[in-house]
């Protein structure tokens, strides 16, 4: 699909940022980025490459061809330099609403008066950001699931004086680089996909947490049930636990309900620097995690005895 938005800035180059910027640079955008730590891209490109041979999913073509687009991204040594001909800025830094809110007053101050201001935050609505612009009709959230793992859905979601003119430049911005985008209609937090997944993950941590079921068994049960060769898991350690731990609490901040607060044993977990597939132990140890042996579903089939006649 044709889109008018042809120069994209990416602020924060690191595990989905460094995966924005390679989308766009691969569907033909001008992709100029800007991270302080030089390096993250690198890093991440690495463990871009052990994510797919970990998944055994079938990847998006921008990963298929990750060195090429790689090298068509414009690095700059300032974010003002990165988003100074922009017409839309994606900002995939950490976390924090707080940071998130300095980082797009500095945007708002130094990229073109009509450009676009997106936010990849998995959890924070853009309408607790969009105070620190001032172009609130042009900020929205667009939330990607990790491309590299062949997920090509993107969650668009306005804040509380998003333009239909922004909303659409953005859901046709989503469709130039190959994907689907999934409008939420109504500001929620976790968007679209990213509630269901997290009612999956909080059950499943629930569930290993509190001693109800070794958590292989819940990912052999999914793994199954959904013909994937994943289950809950082994995702969350590909996401990194550490951040799936913030995101969590960023749930639980919201409802304060106990049942939303991450498991004790999680938090451990971190604490003992068992990030996942990054720090190679998680739930599961790499790069050979067990859950990609074929033993691993197969269980202990009975052999099928003969019958003399
Ligand atoms: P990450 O820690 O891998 O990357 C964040 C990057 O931001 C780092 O490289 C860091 O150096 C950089 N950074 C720090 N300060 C900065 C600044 N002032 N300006 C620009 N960059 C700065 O984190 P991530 O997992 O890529 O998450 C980034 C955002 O994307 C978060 O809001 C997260 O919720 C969201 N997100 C993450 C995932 C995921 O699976 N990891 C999925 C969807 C959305």
């Amino acid at each position: 699909m044709e889109s008018a938005i042809r120069r994209v800035a990416v602020i924060g180059t690191g595990t989905l940022g460094a995966q924005i910027a390679i989308m766009g640079a691969h569907y033909g955008h001008r992709v100029k980025a800007y991270d302080p730590d030089e390096k993250a891209f690198g890093r991440v490109l690495k463990l871009i490459r052990a994510r797919i041979a970990n998944s055994g999913r079938k990847t998006l073509p921008p990963f298929a061809h990750l060195e090429e687009a790689a090298q068509k991204i414009q690095f700059y040594p300032s974010l003002g330099e990165a988003v100074q001909d922009a017409q839309l800025v994606v900002e995939a830094a950490p976390e924090d609403l707080v940071f998130k809110r300095r980082i797009f007053a500095d945007i708002d101050s130094r990229a073109p008066r009509e450009a676009i201001l997106a936010t990849n935050s998995s959890s924070i609505p853009v309408s607790r950001i969009e105070g620190a612009t001032r172009r609130p009709e042009k900020c929205l959230n667009i939330h990607f699931y990790s491309p590299d793992l062949g997920r090509n859905i993107v969650d668009i979601m306005g804040g509380s004086q998003t333009s239909p003119e922004t909303m659409e430049a953005g859901e046709g911005w989503i469709r130039s680089i190959g994907c689907v985008p999934l409008k939420v209609k109504k500001e929620i937090l976790g968007f679209c996909f990213n509630r269901i997944w997290h009612a999956i993950k909080k059950e499943a941590l629930h569930m290993w947490g509190e001693g109800y079921v070794d958590f292989r068994d819940i990912d052999r049960g999914y793994m199954i049930w959904n013909g994937v060769s994943q289950g809950p898991f082994a995702l969350m350690d590909g996401v990194g636990l550490d951040v799936v731990y913030g995101i969590e609490m960023v749930y639980y901040n919201e409802s304060r309900d106990p049942r939303d607060r991450p498991p004790r044993a999680l938090k451990e977990m971190i604490d003992r620097n068992e990030l996942g597939l990054k720090t190679g132990k998680g739930f599961y140890s790499y790069p050979d995690p067990e859950y990609k042996n074929p033993e691993f579903l197969a269980g202990s089939l009975p052999k099928v005895k003969e019958e003399k006649r």
